[in-house]
C-alpha cells in the first residue's frame, strides 16, 4: 500500500471511530427517558430521578461538544501535516533519535493537554459542581494537573526512551524485550500502586479499630482470606462519589475504602462490598486480567514489529525521514479497530468477572446488603438506570445494576 492510501485509511478509521462513538452515545441518550424497571423504583425519588436525568443529558451534550472539537482538531492536524512540522522542528533542536522522539511526543502531549484542559476545568467546576459532586478546590485541581504531568513525563518519558533504545539495539526484534519490560513494569505498578502512587494524590490511613474493622476481620477469616491491610482514603477531598478497591499481591495486598463509602453505607453493606472484592481475588480475576493484558500487549508489539521498518508509515503522515516515533504514531492510529475489538472482549470478560464476584459475595456473605449498597452507590453518583444494550456491550466494564440484582436474586 502506498503512503497516500495509508493516509486515507487512517482518516477513514478516525471517522469510523468517531461515528461509532456518536451512534452509541446517541442510542444511549434515546433510552434516558425509558421507564425504570420496577425492581429499581426505590433507588431514586421523583426529584432525584429528574436530577439524574438532567445530569446524564448535561454530560451527553458536553461529551458531544468535547469529542467533536478533538475530532476536528485531529483532522486539521493530519491534513496540515502537523506531525511533519513537529518532527522537523524537533530535528532542528536535537539530533539524537531518542531525544527527537522524546521532544516529538512532548509537543504532542502538550498540544493534547491544551485542548483538553478547558474541558477538564468545565467538567469539574461547572458540571460536577452544579450537581453537587465537586469537592475539588482550584488549588487541588492545579496541583493534581502538575503532579499528573510530572508523573507522565517521568514514567512515559522513561519507558519511551527505553523502548527507542531497545529498537536501536535489537531492530525489529525489539518487541520481545519491550514486552518483557512492560510486563515487569505493570507487575511493579500493580504491586506498589498503593505505596508509590496513591500517596502523591491522597492521604491513606489504616482503618481504625472498631466494629467495622471487627466485622471485616471476621468475614475475611471465615473465607480464609488473609487481610491485615485495610486503608481509608480521603476521596472526599475531590468528590462525593464513593468507591472501594483492591491492590497489590502477596504481602502488599490491601483493601482501600473511600471515606465517602464509609459515611454512606451501613457496616453490613460495606462488608458485602468487601466480600465482592475478595471474590475477585479468590476467583483469580486479577491473575486472569494480567494474563489477558500481557497477551494483548505482546500481540500489539509483535504486529508493530512487522511494520516498524517500513518507511511508508512515516510517509503516510507526511514525514520524510522515517523514524520509530512517527511509525509508532501511524501504527497507533491504524491499530484502533483492533483495539476496539480487544476492548469489547476485555469488557465482556470483566462483566463476567463481576457476576462471579457478586455470586461469591452472596455465597460467602449475603446478597441483599450488596444489592442495597449498589443501589446507594448508583444513587449517589446519579447513575444511569436505563443504559442502551449496545452502549453496555461496547463500553461497560460492569453489568448494569438491574442485571446484577437479577443475577443475585435468581441463583
Ligand atoms: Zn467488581
Amino acid at each position: 500500500m502506498d503512503a497516500i492510501s495509508l493516509f486515507y485509511l487512517i482518516i477513514g478509521i478516525l471517522v469510523f471511530d468517531f461515528l461509532l462513538d456518536q451512534l452509541l452515545g446517541y442510542l444511549n441518550y434515546t433510552w434516558y427517558s425509558k421507564n425504570v424497571p420496577q425492581e429499581l423504583n426505590d433507588v431514586y425519588d421523583a426529584d432525584e430521578y429528574a436530577k439524574s436525568q438532567e445530569y446524564k443529558k448535561t454530560n451527553y451534550r458536553f461529551s458531544l461538544l468535547s469529542s467533536s472539537i478533538s475530532f476536528i482538531a485531529i483532522l486539521i492536524f493530519l491534513f496540515y501535516d502537523g506531525f511533519a512540522l513537529i518532527d522537523t522542528w524537533a530535528r532542528t533542536l536535537v539530533n539524537h533519535d531518542t531525544l527527537v522522539g522524546l521532544l516529538f511526543f512532548t509537543v504532542i502531549a502538550a498540544a493534547g493537554e491544551i485542548i483538553s484542559l478547558p474541558f477538564s476545568y468545565y467538567s469539574t467546576f461547572v458540571i460536577e459542581e452544579k450537581f453537587g459532586f465537586n469537592k475539588t478546590t482550584i488549588k487541588t485541581f492545579i496541583i493534581d494537573k502538575i503532579k499528573g504531568w510530572l508523573l507522565t513525563a517521568i514514567l512515559g518519558g522513561g519507558i519511551l526512551s527505553l523502548v527507542i533504545i531497545c529498537y536501536d539495539w535489537a531492530g525489529a526484534n525489539f518487541w520481545w524485550y519491550v514486552w518483557i519490560l512492560i510486563f515487569e513494569i505493570s507487575l511493579l505498578m500493580n504491586m506498589f500502586y498503593a505505596r508509590w502512587f496513591v500517596p502523591l494524590f491522597n492521604k491513606q490511613t489504616p482503618l481504625e479499630e472498631g466494629t467495622l474493622k471487627t466485622s471485616i476481620g471476621n468475614y475475611a477469616q471465615g473465607v480464609g482470606f488473609q487481610l491485615d491491610k485495610i486503608f481509608v482514603i480521603d476521596g472526599s477531598k475531590r468528590s462525593t462519589k464513593a468507591n472501594a478497591y483492591f491492590s497489590g499481591f502477596g504481602s502488599e495486598k490491601r483493601v482501600t475504602l473511600y471515606d465517602t463509602l464509609i459515611s454512606k453505607l451501613t457496616e453490613e453493606e460495606i462488608v458485602a462490598v468487601l466480600a465482592h472484592e475478595v471474590g475477585h481475588y479468590k476467583r483469580k480475576h486479577i491473575i486472569y486480567n494480567l494474563i489477558a493484558s500481557t497477551i494483548t500487549t505482546g500481540f500489539t508489539l509483535w504486529l508493530f514489529s512487522l511494520f516498524v521498518d517500513s518507511a511508508t508509515l512515516s510517509e503516510a503522515l507526511g514525514v520524510a525521514i522515517p523514524s520509530f516515533h512517527v511509525g509508532l504514531v501511524a501504527f497507533g492510529l491504524l491499530y484502533s479497530p483492533i483495539s476496539t475489538i480487544t476492548g469489547i472482549v476485555m469488557s465482556s470478560l470483566s462483566r463476567k468477572f463481576e457476576y462471579e464476584a457478586d455470586a461469591f459475595a452472596k455465597d460467602t456473605y449475603k446478597g441483599e446488603p450488596l444489592i442495597d449498597a449498589l443501589k446507594k452507590l448508583n444513587k449517589t453518583s446519579l447513575s444511569n438506570l436505563t443504559p442502551h444494550p449496545a452502549y453496555v456491550f461496547f463500553n461497560y466494564s460492569h453489568p448494569t445494576l438491574y442485571q446484577r440484582m437479577m443475577a443475585m436474586r435468581e441463583n
